[in-house]
């Protein structure tokens, strides 16, 4: 909000027309977790008609030729980020292990606490893993067709706009998504086309890319990332799956504003950390980097709240919409028949017939970076 307006945001929309218009084009778009919840508030679609449905008809409606879900790769994620976090803990490597889906929390880390660079994830955020996938395969049958993929992203994040440009995400199928939309852009989109959105029919996503569970949908905000990690790292486990553990933030206090767990998973003891806003997770990082706290996996996300509150997410004048927007989030978890990641079903076919297993050769060249490798 700069007042003399010598800043303003990148805006990509022209990027997606010109992708739309060339026949020569095959047009792929994914929408995360969070958008599902605030996407309505642009176009004057109330919350709960504002369904995940709609939003994949709204998505057709503008023209894409492929409508996928981020949620499916938020589930890969937690495959590969849940097995990394195994193999972190059986090497006995300096803990914690941090999460990484967040590139304004990555960025944050690698400039202001390159100590702790080496202990961010290396699994890729969910959208450039999605985006990872369809080059990789629905890029090569495109091709075959004598025509390129055009991958978009629609965030609630201006970060991603940064992290989909970092060279060193590239996979051979080329860099994993060609473009970023945040919720406000998208909703531009929507108006500029006058797509009446509250009269569409609601819609699958496109399969196999579509599928998705409840775990998924609560990246969308502070703490989800964590308990759908848990939810699946305990069944890697254990082989059963565990009781259902809430990671919300209700027990942070200004002098320690993160909220904190100590786990009993297969017999291991797990302390487990999430915080949400970069004030506050300085605060958790001086407090490791002093020895007063000691973790074994810690979720960040950027923003306060998480995505849901993310800065790329529509603005409502003198109102915090993001406890709001995490509380549908929470609903559609808690009414999805699917609520494990390892569970959903178009997972288990893209390991049996493309990946092989988490962390294997292919998913490690294609769902993972290091960190420490990107330049700022
Ligand atoms: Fe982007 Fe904020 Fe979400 Fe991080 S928490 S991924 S910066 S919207």
């Amino acid at each position: 909000h700069c007042p003399t307006g010598a800043l303003t945001e990148r805006d990509d929309i022209d990027k997606v027309l010109a992708a739309l218009a060339d026949p020569d084009v095959l047009t792929v778009v994914q929408v995360a977790p969070a958008i599902r919840t605030a996407w309505g508030e642009g176009v004057g679609v109330p919350r709960d008609e504002a369904t995940p449905g709609r939003l994949a008809a709204a998505l057709r409606a503008v023209g894409f030729d492929r409508v996928f879900d981020t949620d499916f790769a938020a589930d890969l994620t937690i495959m590969e980020e849940g097995s990394e976090f195994i193999e972190w803990i059986k090497e006995g490597k300096p803990r914690p292990m941090f999460t990484s889906c967040c590139p304004g929390w990555v960025r944050f880390a690698k400039l202001h606490y390159p100590e702790f660079a080496g202990q961010l994830s290396s699994s890729k955020s969910p959208h450039q893993m999605m985006g990872a996938v369809v080059k990789n395969t629905v890029g090569k049958q495109a091709a075959e067709q004598g025509k390129r993929v055009f991958c978009l992203s629609i965030m609630p994040c201006l970060a991603k706009k940064y992290e989909c440009d970092v060279p060193q995400l590239a996979t051979e199928g080329g860099r994993d998504v060609d473009a970023v939309l945040t919720t406000r852009e998208f909703d531009r989109l929507l108006n500029m086309l006058s797509i009446d959105c509250a009269a569409l029919p609601e819609e699958p996503f496109d399969d196999p890319l579509g599928t998705s569970t409840g775990a998924a949908t609560l990246f969308g905000r502070t703490g989800g990332v964590m308990e759908a990690a848990l939810r699946t790292a305990a069944y890697l486990l254990t082989g059963e799956n565990p009781p259902f553990e809430a990671c919300d933030t209700s027990d942070a206090t200004p002098e320690r504003p993160w909220t904190d767990k100590e786990l009993d998973v297969a017999g291991m003891r797990l302390r487990i950390a999430v915080a949400s806003g970069l004030e506050n997770t300085s605060k958790l990082l001086e407090a490791l980097k002093a020895g007063e706290a000691e973790y074994d996996f810690v979720e960040v996300m950027a923003c306060p709240g998480g995505c849901v509150a993310g800065g790329g997410q529509p603005i409502a004048f003198n109102r915090e919409l993001g406890c709001e927007r995490a509380e549908v989030l929470n609903r559609l978890d808690g009414a999805d028949e699917l609520r494990f990641s390892h569970e959903n079903p178009d997972i288990q076919a893209l390991y049996a017939e493309t990946l092989g297993k988490p962390l294997s050769e292919r998913a490690e060249a294609w769902l993972h970076t290091d960190q420490r490798e990107w330049d700022i």
